[in-house]
């Protein structure tokens, strides 16, 4: 999966312009600055997500790349930026509740959140959003190296505590680091997982 092609597939700004339905996907959703486009760049060993990085204000658009003509691997943009106007976020919102309520091959969200602060409001809404489609997805610890092991477990456990009541949460909370590896060969493997499903 990770040593074949990666290749960007199509920047969709609106739903009619979806890729049809091919590959399983997984979608990588976090708050801007959360350590997507390195954990992503490390999961490929490449610099996938370089062409799309997050700038404040731009249009908003998933991201489909292919990894290997077996995985897409969907970027939704980061959410939480002050900088984007009211009627740029409706209109997001839109195109996203078309995508995540339509998707038969949308096979999991993978939720990234900072080791450091654990899941906020803003992220707690997002998630909501998911488990009213029915979308599953699973949270994944980012920038582990940043916080102290005590810290980083009361923070796991917090993150899993406050799952347990979703409906569309996957149970497992990972934990990485794109700056150690810490983690990342797990990922792949759910990945792997995920490809064949
Ligand atoms: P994105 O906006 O979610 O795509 O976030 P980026 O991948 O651009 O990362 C935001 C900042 O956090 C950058 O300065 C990265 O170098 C840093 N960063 C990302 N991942 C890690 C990590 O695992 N460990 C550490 N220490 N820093 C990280």
């Amino acid at each position: 999966l990770f040593a074949g092609p990666c290749d960007f597939v199509a920047a969709v700004p609106t739903i009619d312009r979806l890729p049809p339905f091919s590959l399983p996907e997984v979608a990588f959703a976090g708050r801007s600055n959360v350590g997507k486009s390195s954990l992503v760049n490390a999961l490929t060993g490449r610099n996938t997500l370089a062409r799309t990085s997050n700038t404040p204000g731009r249009t908003q658009q998933l991201n489909f790349f292919e990894l290997n003509k077996t995985l897409l691997l969907v970027d939704m943009p980061g959410y939480g930026y002050a900088a984007v106007p009211k009627t740029e976020i409706a209109r997001w919102k839109r195109v996203m509740d078309q995508y995540l309520s339509g998707r038969v091959t949308l096979r999991r969200v993978l939720v990234l959140i900072d080791s450091r602060h654990g899941l906020k409001e803003n992220d707690l809404e997002e998630l909501t959003i998911f488990d009213h489609r029915a979308v599953s997805y699973q949270v994944v610890l980012t920038k582990a190296d940043k916080v102290k092991p005590g810290a980083l477990t009361r923070v796991w456990e917090e993150t899993k505590a406050k799952l347990a009541k979703r409906p569309a949460s996957h149970p497992e909370v990972m934990v990485t680091s794109s700056e150690t590896g810490q983690g990342i060969e797990d990922l792949r493997a759910s990945l792997h997982l995920l490809a064949s499903l």
